[in-house]
């Protein structure tokens, strides 16, 4: 025991700060796994660390600011940083890396999705540990890596990159086209996440609908056995690996295309949870077009209603955008109507903000930035009032809860989350104090809970 301590005092520690999306938390996941691999420790604070590496997000205005100073702050504590992430790839105006023109002092600038490079000026700065005992550390989760969300829950990245150009988004030229990952490999990892504990994976990508069209749906290997690159085989497939551990499967970034109606009867049996999360981003098929969304063609509402109809359980989540440059009032009232008709579970909403780089900024009509935001409050004003309905309609119903948070075995009570709530970004169920004596709440354990209320956007419910 002493030995390992010893050794595990001498290896070279390295501070991380992950900021960004559940896609820049795998490109982290990444990154530390290789590190622990290689026999580094790696730490959550900057004190103390021999190196600081800082993953960044790029996406909108606050997000720069944000990874800006946390880069300054990382500089200021340990001068000695590695900077990657969406932040990495962006030119400044003058031509040249932002991040250098801010942080001049930086060590190495990567962009995101990049492992090797940043192990590769890891090496540079702070020499590997040559110690063949610590090669390999062996971690709750295998072949699947270090994950940095609580145990019983983690994302799967699917692919990376998109083919889509949409004006408003800069995500293509900093990770490049979509580039499917072989199916054998996300089933390899999703085994041993179940294995390792996951109750509730999270399937990410940018475009989860287009899985396998760069690779033309080729046929991969899994087990042994072929199985094509493709959407539906590969939520099948999951669905499949989940049963056994009694988890849950949840799809974000799936684009409304027609393949997608064949998902439905997988959430309609139970395989996968009938959740989708469907960046919308607008109704008005010509906000659409100025956007150059995927599938702008296709008839949303009617496509929302087919889906309901082979699940009524489905809850759908989505973002959008409001005060998009040219968006007319009659325009944004179509969002509106959308919205109602659409009955969307949980919505989120930006008001356009300009990313540096991204073509929409070029579109004629850019509103005032009052208006915008104007827009996004009556947008959220609707969004609020209809996921309070929603709500309201599971009282007096049951449902099975993932627990969260259970203080002292839950005997006060805890949070957890059901099936229409994804970890981060929705509700949340709040377990008053079981009944029962005996009854006791586990963090990444499932318990029933009866819907008794509701308490803002959360519901309440007594488990049993
Ligand atoms: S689909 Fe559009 S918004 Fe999403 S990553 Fe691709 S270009 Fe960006």
């Amino acid at each position: 025991m002493s030995e390992v301590i010893t050794r595990s005092n001498a290896a070279p520690k390295i501070g991380f700060v992950s900021l960004g999306c559940a896609k820049a938390l795998t490109d982290s996941e990444l990154i530390l796994t290789q590190l622990s691999a290689e026999g580094y420790q790696t730490v959550k604070t900057l004190e103390g660390a021999d190196l600081v590496i800082v993953n960044t997000c790029g996406f909108i205005d606050d997000a720069v600011k944000e990874s800006l100073n946390a880069i300054g702050e990382a500089l200021a504590e340990n001068g000695k940083v590695i900077v990657t992430g969406c932040l990495g790839a962006q030119s400044a105006a003058s031509g040249g890396l932002l991040v250098r023109q801010m942080h001049p002092s930086v060590l190495a600038v990567t962009g995101p999705h990049a492992t090797q490079e940043v192990m590769d000026a890891v090496h540079a700065h702070l020499p590997k540990p040559h110690d063949p005992l610590i090669d390999l550390v062996p971690n709750a989760f295998g072949v699947a890596g270090i994950k940095l969300t609580p145990r019983h829950y983690a994302y799967i990245k699917i692919s990376e990159g998109c083919n889509h150009r949409c004006t408003f988004c800069i995500i293509p030229s900093l990770r490049g086209d979509l580039l499917s990952r072989p199916i054998g490999a996300v089933l390899t990892e999703a085994r041993a996440l179940f294995e390792g504990g996951v109750k509730e994976l999270l399937v990410i990508s940018q475009d989860t609908s287009a899985y396998g069209v760069d690779v033309k749906y080729c046929t991969g290997f899994w087990d042994g056995k072929p199985i094509k690159t493709r959407l539906f085989e590969l939520v099948s497939a999951l669905g499949d690996l989940a049963g056994p551990y009694g988890a849950w499967v949840r799809l974000h970034y799936v684009y409304p295309y027609p393949s997608v109606d064949e998902i439905l009867p997988l959430m309609a049996s139970g395989k996968v949870l009938p959740y989708l999360d469907v960046p919308f981003q607008h109704s008005h098929p010509d906000v659409l077009r100025r956007m150059k969304r995927p599938a702008n063609g296709e008839k949303n509402l009617e496509r929302i209603e087919r889906w309901r109809a082979a699940c009524p359980d489905l809850a759908l989540r989505s973002t959008f955008i409001a005060g998009f440059p040219g968006e007319t009032e009659a325009e944004f009232s179509h969002l509106l109507d959308f919205m109602r008709e659409a009955q969307i579970d949980h919505a989120g909403c930006f008001a356009y903000s300009a990313v540096a780089g991204a073509a929409a900024n070029e579109q004629p009509g850019m509103l005032p930035i009052e208006l915008r935001e104007e827009r996004r409050s009556r947008f959220m004003a609707v969004a609020e009032a209809l996921s309070v309905a929603k709500l309201q309609q599971r009282v007096g119903t049951t449902l099975q809860v993932l627990v969260d948070a259970a203080p002292g075995l839950g005997k006060k009570g805890g949070v957890g989350r059901c099936y229409a709530d994804a970890p981060e970004i929705d509700g949340a169920v709040k377990l008053l104090a079981p009944e029962k004596i005996s009854k006791t709440l586990r963090v990444g354990e499932f318990t029933k809970a009866r819907i008794v209320g509701t308490q803002g956007h959360d519901l309440l419910a007594q488990p049993f």
